[in-house]
């Protein structure tokens, strides 16, 4: 190795052959470095399915980049070498090669990022910390679109983007004339519309071993490793993206926020693992989605919907946490504090849309939007859940989570915990919501129509009870003030059966 002058650190989640570190680096004078921590495994104990995928990916990805010429040193979880920290394996390589310089990309995560800017200082050579420019806004982009504004609205954000990228437009204005299609994107689901299974891979022999690793590992984290079909390559990522685009995508606009037992996977792209690993170019998604629309005739209202989840939310997601961090991840605006019920951990409750919900997430690592959101989130909203426990909750059972883009979504979009950067109210609902987007009411214990007692849906009585715990903090938004004038309307009876429901569904709850 005695031409080596370079190393190369890959994180996890930069597994794209396009990444800025190994564009920037000399392949001939450069060894890339990837390692298998015990300490990223398990700060959280991340879904089991979760590991499998990063770690499979991470050899795969290993094995691509010898194939094309690069030296790479990879540190296999049970190395007896390996000190499972990030900052330590650079160093230990850096004293071992004795490089000129380390090149990395910019962390997702700012917990990672910090240890990467006291590098400079330990390592005693150049570091050289790139952009990581899968993203369409920079970092810097977001924090200037930002600056001097008095709200952050995702809205705004994706409309000054969708215009820098000219996506979706016509000249300057939108195709179709309208920025958003949402108003087509709320349809019940409709069970003679046949949902298209997801793409599944089997485990070749790299997956296989990661399993039986993983097995024995990390039996005691969350969740469950079989089944196990999800892509590991960049191959595989595109071929699932392709596959969204020619059989779900002409239904997912409609059917968005749709839900359905036992149906995990509905007309949604499952490609939030991918993305965010760095298989997936985000890009490139955004551009194909654009193409079915532009050349296969797409519906606008499915293409524009997606385009917007990706080019919209994830990026809006981004910029909204690098811009707060790290303040953002200790707020408790509504001073909520109950701890997460159990059955958080294995879906063993009598409320069909959460054990559907949960239950799913254990077995798949994934949920869709609106079960995260408007079941899983809603509930913790409405009970009161601490949002430091949520969070963590959140950020180990999705294959798909990490801290940049799992906290805006829990603190700001349903926990209402940022106070409103985010969100303009908080998403409060009652069950005729779940009822009207998903059959789970009709196999409930519970009776959605009943707003009170033992029988009647949790979500009716706890709504209110929401409202009227947080008014303080809520009444005056102008957002909410139909509901608090509904509330005030109320009967003192009424509003005592609320309160008692509440208070002995929270009491058993604890
Ligand atoms: C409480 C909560 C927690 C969440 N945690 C995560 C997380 O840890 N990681 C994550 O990637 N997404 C998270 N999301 C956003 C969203 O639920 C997932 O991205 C989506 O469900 C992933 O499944 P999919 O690939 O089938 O997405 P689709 O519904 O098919 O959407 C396509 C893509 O759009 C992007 N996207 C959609 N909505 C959002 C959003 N709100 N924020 C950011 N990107 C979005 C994702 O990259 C997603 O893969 C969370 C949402 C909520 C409400
Ligand atoms: S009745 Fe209430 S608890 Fe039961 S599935 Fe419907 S919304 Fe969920």
């Amino acid at each position: 190795m005695s031409n080596i002058s370079q190393l190369c650190v890959i994180l996890g989640d930069q597994l794209s052959a396009d990444i800025s570190s190994l564009k920037m680096a000399n392949k001939q004078e450069c060894l890339v470095l990837l390692a298998e921590l015990q300490d990223e495994a398990s700060y959280v104990k991340h879904h089991k399915k979760k590991i499998v995928l990063v770690l499979s990916a991470m050899r795969h990805f290993a094995q691509t980049l010898q194939a094309q010429g690069w030296q790479v040193r990879y540190v296999t979880l049970d190395d007896p070498q390996n000190t499972h920290n990030f900052t330590d394996e650079v160093a230990r390589a850096v004293a071992e090669v004795k490089v000129d310089e380390v090149l990395v990309t910019q962390a997702g995560e700012y917990r990672l990022q910090q240890q990467i800017d006291s590098w400079q200082s330990s390592l005693g050579c150049t570091v050289r910390c790139l952009q990581d420019d899968r993203f369409f806004a920079s970092i810097d982009d977001f924090a200037h679109w930002a600056d001097g504004r008095k709200q952050l609205r995702m809205e705004y954000f994706y409309r000054t983007m969708r215009q820098k990228h000219n996506i979706l437009m016509e000249a300057e204005h939108p195709v179709g004339g309208q920025w958003n299609y949402d108003h087509d994107n709320r349809k019940p689901p409709d069970k003679s519309v046949p949902i298209p299974p997801p793409l599944r891979f089997a485990p070749d022999q790299i997956t296989s071993e990661v399993i039986s690793l993983v097995a024995s590992r990390f039996a005691d984290h969350f969740g469950d490793i079989d089944p196990f079909f999800m892509a590991v390559t960049s191959e595989q990522a595109e071929q699932v993206l392709q596959h969204f685009i020619t059989e779900r995508l002409v239904n997912f606009g409609q059917y968005q926020d749709a839900m359905l037992t036992d149906e995990p996977f509905m007309f949604h792209a499952h490609i939030g693992f991918y993305l965010n690993c760095g298989l997936l170019s985000p890009v490139e998604a955004v551009r194909q989605a654009e193409r079915a629309y532009m050349e296969a005739g797409a519906p606008l209202n499915a293409v524009e919907g997606f385009i917007r989840q990706i080019l919209g939310w994830r990026e809006y997601v981004r910029g909204l946490y690098w811009y707060h961090m790290p303040d953002y991840k200790s707020l408790n605006f509504l001073s909520a504090t109950h701890d997460l019920p159990a059955f958080f951990w294995n879906g063993n409750t009598d409320m069909h849309c959460l054990s559907q919900s949960i239950g799913q997430t254990q077995k798949y690592a994934y949920a869709h939007h609106i079960q995260r959101l408007m079941v899983i989130g809603n509930f913790a909203l409405l009970t009161g859940l601490s949002p430091e426990q949520v969070n963590e909750w959140y950020l180990i059972v999705y294959a798909d989570a990490y801290e940049w883009v799992e906290l805006p979504n829990v603190s700001g979009m349903v926990l209402y915990a940022d106070g409103g950067i985010m969100a303009s109210k908080p998403y409060a609902a009652g069950g005729s919501y779940i009822d009207r987007m998903s059959d789970y009411c009709r196999s409930c214990r519970y009776k959605v129509k009943l707003k009170t007692g033992d029988d009647a849906c949790p979500f009716n009585y706890l709504y209110w009870y929401f409202l009227d715990k947080n008014s303080e903090l809520l009444a005056n938004n102008p957002r909410m003030g139909m509901m608090y004038r509904t509330w005030a309307k109320m009967s003192d009876d009424r509003k005592y059966e609320i309160r008692n429901s509440a208070n002995k569904f929270l009491r058993n709850m604890s």
